[in-house]
């Protein structure tokens, strides 16, 4: 494992239970990786392994049962600055236009609005006719890029997006696949990428970890894959993707 110094993100023995009415949800066995600052990586595995639970975790938005996260070096107790959040429904503002959602969060944090670095986003993301429009006029795949320009926008050290396309048709899903792709080649943010679809794990996470779930003890890393072309321009398609694609699935099949 890479010397924690260097590490943009670490989670040493987290584990996470929820207290609900019902007695303990044991979501999260203890678990511990890292990323490093410029590295991608994906969760994959089947609903109800802790997949969310553990980017929550990350993000600072929930705090772990055991065990620490630490951002920066820094123990991780609330959201960040630094750390974009992108969720599955968008949490758009159904009143404020494309624009205004992209600035809100640099509103909200009283920085200015660095000259057309939102312009800039939002051109990028291909939104850039639609930047008065409202959440209600645009199609699920253009919601989702303004959802991740907003998160973008705050030039983010690590990024995390759990799920961001689930909601999406096939098509529109791998073009923002590549989008994301695209933009991570620019920028080199740090990026955590949770989903259950085999290959979005493969085309964006330069380290696949494999989780899976016990009932009664949560879930749990099983297993990893090295995956350095992810992200890469043109990967979908190669001998080495479908491989890849053929590792994971096994790796998850073995462990189901
Ligand atoms: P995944 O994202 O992999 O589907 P989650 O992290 O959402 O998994 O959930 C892991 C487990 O924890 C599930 O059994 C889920 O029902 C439970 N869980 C998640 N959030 C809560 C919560 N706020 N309160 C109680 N149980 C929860
Ligand atoms: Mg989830």
């Amino acid at each position: 494992m890479a010397d924690s110094f260097h590490d943009l993100i670490d989670c040493r023995d987290v584990s996470k239970t929820y207290i609900s009415g019902n007695g303990p949800v044991y979501a999260l066995g203890p678990t511990t990786f890292s990323v490093e600052s410029g590295e991608t990586i994906a969760l994959v595995g089947p609903s109800g392994c802790g997949k969310t639970t553990l980017l929550l975790l990350m993000s600072g938005l929930e705090k772990p049962s055991n065990g620490s996260v630490r951002f920066r070096s820094q123990e991780l107790t609330a959201p960040h600055r630094e750390i974009g959040l992108v969720l599955q429904h968008y949490g758009l503002f159904p009143w404020k236009s494309v624009k205004e959602n992209v600035q809100l969060g640099l509103r909200i944090r009283r920085e200015s609005l660095h000259g057309n670095r939102v312009e800039e986003l939002l051109s990028e993301l291909e939104l850039s006719d639609k930047v008065e429009f409202y959440p209600q006029q645009l199609s699920g795949g253009q919601r989702q890029r303004v959802a991740l320009a907003r998160a973008l926008a705050l030039n983010p050290k690590l990024l995390l997006l759990d799920e961001p396309f689930a909601a999406l048709d096939t098509l529109t899903r791998e073009r923002l696949q590549d989008l994301v792709a695209e933009m991570w080649r620019k920028r080199r943010f740090g990026m955590a990428l949770v989903t259950h679809n085999i290959q979005e794990a493969v085309r964006l996470g330069r380290r696949i970890l494999v989780m899976r779930v016990e009932p009664g003890h949560g879930g749990q890393v099983v297993a990893e894959v090295d995956n350095p072309s992810a992200c890469e321009a043109a990967y979908r398609g190669s001998d080495e993707f479908h491989r890849k694609t053929l590792m994971v699935r096994e790796r998850l099949e073995l462990w189901a």
